[in-house]
């Protein structure tokens, strides 16, 4: 889908970001200077009266077909926690050059970074794919590293993507209502790789959030930024029951397929996990 207008103001978004970092702070996805949030904006947006420092930088990847294109991206070793105190402080302004390959970058003078995410690549891959198949004039891509679902793409058995679903969304009625697609699963590749960006491409090609193994997840909308957070603190929280009932030696039912089906018959929802 896209944003239709009045589009949001470019502050609601850029304070969304702050409040998004904030929540994944609070769920403990977040340590340290961990997680990172981009946005793209397929509206003419004007930029330079929040951020007047203009640099121009290479893409990692040409996206000619995104000219014009604005990104708001977090800033590298900046904290997801802190984002909302002095949001233009810590997230720099991107604007696709008409050959593509680069892009003015526009900071605040209170910039406290001097790069981008390294993640940035996956970010950027996921947005040209998504905005290619959908059309899009709005995406969000949200990385965080939420403990428990993290903790538990360290057992081999829920790398195995049915395994994991099968065994996270039947803890609460609401988990295959939020996460139809069910939750993608990457094996472990190097952070900031080529390799990853490959593997998060693929899997959100065909779900809204993905576990990168042993490292953590990343999650996408095209309606809002604390949507594609909410995503990440359902799949934590579907870890949490998870990791529960492990610790109390498997005592929990959970949810039987048929009574996920069920749920789903009622609420008209289409799914192929249970
Ligand atoms: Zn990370």
């Amino acid at each position: 889908m896209s944003l239709a207008a009045p589009y949001p103001e470019f502050e609601e978004i850029v304070q969304s970001i702050g409040d998004a970092g904030l929540r994944l702070s609070e769920i403990e996805a977040s340590e340290g200077a961990a997680g990172n949030i981009s946005v793209y904006l397929g509206w003419p947006v004007e930029v330079r009266r929040k951020f007047p420092l203009e640099d121009t930088i290479d893409l990692p990847q040409a996206v000619p077909q995104l000219a014009g294109g604005t990104f708001l991206v977090t800033g590298s070793g900046r904290r997801l926690r802190e984002i909302h105190v002095d949001p233009l402080a810590n997230i720099g302004c991107l604007v696709v050059n008409a050959d593509g390959r680069t892009a003015r970058l526009y900071t605040s003078p209170r910039r406290l970074f001097t790069r981008l995410t390294s993640e940035f690549n996956s970010h950027l891959a996921v947005h040209a794919d998504q905005i290619a198949r959908s059309g899009t004039n709005f995406h969000a891509v949200v990385h965080g590293q939420p403990l428990q679902l993290t903790y538990l793409s360290h057992i081999a058995t829920y790398r195995d993507e049915t395994y994991l679903n099968q065994h996270l969304l039947r803890w609460q009625p609401e988990a295959i209502v939020n996460l139809p697609e069910g939750i993608g699963v990457a094996a472990f590749q190097v952070p900031g790789s080529p390799e990853l960006m490959a593997a998060t491409v693929e899997a959100l090609r065909t779900h809204r959030v993905v576990v990168w193994a042993k490292h953590g997840v990343m999650a996408r909308s095209d309606v809002s930024v604390k949507r594609a957070a909410d995503r990440i603190e359902y799949a934590e929280t579907a870890a949490r029951y998870e990791c529960l009932n492990l610790a109390h030696g498997e005592r929990g039912e959970g949810l039987s397929a048929a009574e996920v089906r069920a749920i789903c018959d009622f609420l008209g929802i289409q799914q192929s996990i249970f």
